[in-house]
């Protein structure tokens, strides 16, 4: 896969209208629809401020939760419309419809420096199912396409990938530094090469496992999906999460990683607890001494020494999932090692999205990371190595 695209930077977009496909999918209160974080929206700033500066004129556009084609007043893209335009400190016109009458109007009249938002794509069926026409009546609106949308890119709809077969196509500020950060890790990492992998589940991360073997220098498994591995090992598990149907994976795994001289750690001791709660008794036990009756819901004391050991002295690491249950605060103390152990390492860090970016905010260890992607599936299917439909859509270097 080519991480080489062409960027905003490299085009020429004065006095031409610039199809923007943003993230604005922000959380929202489900009673009121209020924005509950408008962090989607700020980020997206620099490249909408590098545009108008420019002279483009700009057709911003987003999807928002799942309507699935149908119109859902709670959905609507009008909010996001309301705080760009406080962001930003000037109108941003909002389109009524996304291909309609309204939109195109606008569109038409739309000047260099100017700024529109079309209603919410997913409003429309053809959106998800990348329907040519619908793609093309995006794309007659504007002369050249951006795509600024990371979280997105490893869909291939309508607005994230249709449209650059009618528009020349570039990388927004931020699918470039995705592209840039973690392309570099996977294809010229600083080395040693360092990839920590928690979550719950083994067949959520099989290719991610599997890639990684072939580019890192260390692989780290930890979180619930560390189990199906200590049990192909050989050793009892008690009542942890088990993926009997990934016993053979995991055996694999670990005969790659050995051939390939690959260091492979799991954890060494876990604290388990009586069951699943946040208030359940727990302890600290060696891996190999699990009792029955109890489930591991951590990563033990002596597991952060020697994966922050590790990490200290990595070149880059990558990260992603959680270590233990840590949404339970007894179980959250293998993820927090791991975020801080990071945060002091001098090595490029890189923290995919999701539940290990919530963890490494939350900590404020954030602007200690070189990277933090904005795109927890997009980014999972970058480490597996797979073709991002919205990236190889862009134009080459
Ligand atoms: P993922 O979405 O695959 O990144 O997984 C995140 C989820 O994994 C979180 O909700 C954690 O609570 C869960 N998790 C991590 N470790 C364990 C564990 N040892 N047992 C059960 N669930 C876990």
């Amino acid at each position: 896969m080519n991480y080489n695209k062409m960027s905003v930077t490299d085009a020429d977009v004065k006095g031409k209208k610039v199809l923007l496909r943003c993230d604005f999918n922000v959380p929202q209160n489900k009673e009121t629809g209020e924005i509950t974080s408008d962090k989607r929206i700020v980020a997206a700033i620099p490249t909408i401020k590098y545009l108008l500066d420019n002279g483009a004129a700009v057709i911003a556009c987003s999807h928002l939760g799942k309507p699935k084609g149908e119109w859902k007043e709670k959905l609507t893209l009008a909010p996001v419309a309301k705080r760009l335009s406080e962001l930003l400190g000037q109108d941003v016109i909002f389109a009524k419809d996304i291909i309609g009458e309204d939109a195109q109007a606008k569109a038409a009249a739309l000047k260099g420096g100017e700024i529109m938002l079309l209603e919410n794509l997913r409003f429309d069926i053809r959106e998800e199912k990348n329907g040519a026409d619908f793609a093309k009546a995006l794309a007659d609106m504007a002369e050249i396409y951006v795509s600024d949308a990371f979280g997105t890119v490893h869909r291939a709809h309508a607005s994230t990938a249709g449209v650059a077969a009618y528009l020349p196509a570039y990388a927004g500020m931020l699918v470039e530094k995705e592209l840039s950060v973690m392309g570099k890790a996977l294809e010229n990492p600083v080395r040693p090469f360092v990839a920590v992998l928690g979550g719950a589940k083994v067949s959520d991360k099989i290719g991610v496992i599997n890639n990684l073997l072939d580019k890192a220098d260390t692989v780290i498994i930890g979180g619930g999906m560390a189990y199906t591995f200590v049990k192909a090992m050989g050793y009892e598990i008690g009542n942890s999460l088990l993926e009997a149907d990934k016993l053979d994976y995991a055996r694999d795994m670990l005969k790659k990683a050995e051939e390939k001289g690959v260091k492979l750690l799991l954890p060494i001791d876990t604290a388990v607890g009586s069951e699943f709660k946040a208030d359940c008794e727990y302890k600290v036990v060696d891996i190999k001494e699990m009792p029955q009756d109890w489930m591991g819901l951590d990563i033990g004391p002596e597991t952060v020494e020697l994966f922050s050991e590790a990490i200290k002295n990595a070149g880059t690491v990558v990260w992603n999932g959680p270590m233990g249950v840590f949404e339970f605060e007894n179980f959250a103390v293998g993820t927090k090692a791991m975020a801080k152990a990071l945060a002091e390492s001098g090595a490029i860090s890189i923290v995919g999205g999701g539940d290990s970016a919530a963890a490494v905010e939350k900590l404020g260890f954030a602007d200690k990371m070189t990277h933090i992607s904005t795109g927890g599936g997009a980014s999972l299917e970058f480490l597996e190595g797979l073709e991002l439909p919205g990236v190889a859509c862009l134009l080459n270097k």
